[in-house]
């Protein structure tokens, strides 16, 4: 069966000054309709640039797409023309921002930037696409709507205009939606209203959605299926559920070992020792082993393949299945 949208084998390097970045070193994953998919990694380990990728927002220098595929419905867009690009952003790939205050633009009202696609994409006439905005931002319930859609962005709180960037996402009716760490920049209990919104509209619209967050908690009740990236590779897919009953990968288990515990909210109690790579040095072998507290001499020298553990599950770790066993 063609999945919905599908990312194989992708490699991207970033050629800077001081020497080229592997930033993505083999990355695949795949999305349903009626499916979340949460990408989970620490910063630098090449999520968003997946996900921009995807949307064909990274195609400049110094970044460059070395190899792979992108394909939404079985069509490869990484060979299709910037035309058909187009299309099928917004209405086929949407994506949402961490930062919505600078993905929105200042000088417009939250109203006409919904409206304005509306407009040039679904040819609407000015009072339809008002209509239509209005429907949205009560579809993502921001109070007095018909009000607020003629407001700035500055007079949205963080929570509200985070809403607003969800209800723009959705004007044109996309298949997937791609949130980029949605609620990093908002408090807890925002950050809660947002996931469940989230997870609604994503079961209502049955929408592939793909949430990219470096926090396991964040995603912990909403993703179907859980990818976790590090330093440009996928090290770990599984189920949510086995995921977290028991993690195959030791890098898992130590991003699960982080998770706040429920008497001590809102904090990270960062276990993981050291940094992730530069990946403009990648470490031989398991890219993990400086970290890993069960790295062992193969580890510095062989790259560990992707391990089969069942269920559709892959580790990339030499030890897979005693880490799967406990
Ligand atoms: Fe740790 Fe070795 Fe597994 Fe890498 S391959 S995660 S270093 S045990
Ligand atoms: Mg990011």
């Amino acid at each position: 069966m063609t999945a919905l949208l599908e990312v194989e084998d992708l490699h991207v390097e970033f050629r800077t000054r001081d020497g080229v970045a592997r930033v993505l070193n083999g990355v695949g994953y795949h999305v349903d309709a009626g499916e979340t998919l949460a990408v989970l990694g620490e910063s630098g380990s090449g999520k968003s640039v997946t996900a921009q990728t995807v949307m064909g927002i990274l195609d400049t220098p110094p970044a460059y797409v070395m190899r792979g595929a992108v394909r939404f419905h079985g069509e490869d867009l990484l060979s299709a023309t910037a035309e058909r690009r187009r299309e099928v952003r917004g209405e086929g790939i949407a994506m949402i921002f961490q930062d919505a205050l600078s993905a929105l633009n200042p000088v417009f009202t939250v109203g006409f930037q919904i409206e304005e696609q509306l407009r040039l994409r679904r040819g609407m006439s000015r009072s339809e696409a008002r209509k239509r905005a209005v429907e949205l931002l009560d579809l993502v319930r921001i109070p007095h709507a018909r009000q607020r859609v003629r407001e700035y962005p500055h007079q949205f709180s963080g929570g509200m205009r985070q809403r607003a960037m969800i209800a723009m996402s959705l004007a044109l009716d996309p298949e997937v939606l791609i949130a980029d760490e949605p609620t990093t920049a908002l408090d807890v209990t925002v950050q809660a209203q947002i996931m469940d919104l989230l997870a609604e509209i994503q079961r209502e619209r049955h929408m592939g959605l793909v949430l990219i967050t470096h926090d396991l908690g964040v995603v912990a009740e909403v993703a179907d299926r859980i990818v976790v990236m590090y330093a440009g590779r996928i090290v770990e897919q599984a189920d949510a559920v086995s995921l977290f009953r028991s993690p195959g990968h030791p890098y898992t288990e130590a991003l699960m070992k982080s998770l706040p515990r429920l008497d001590a909210k809102g904090t990270t109690l960062d276990t993981i020792k050291g940094l992730p790579p530069s990946l403009l040095r990648i470490p031989p072998g398991c890219p993990f082993h400086p970290r890993c507290p069960r790295a062992e001499a193969v580890c510095s020298v062989d790259v560990p393949p992707q391990e089969r553990l069942g269920f559709g599950r892959t580790s990339a770790c030499h030890f897979a299945e005693e880490v799967l066993n406990g």
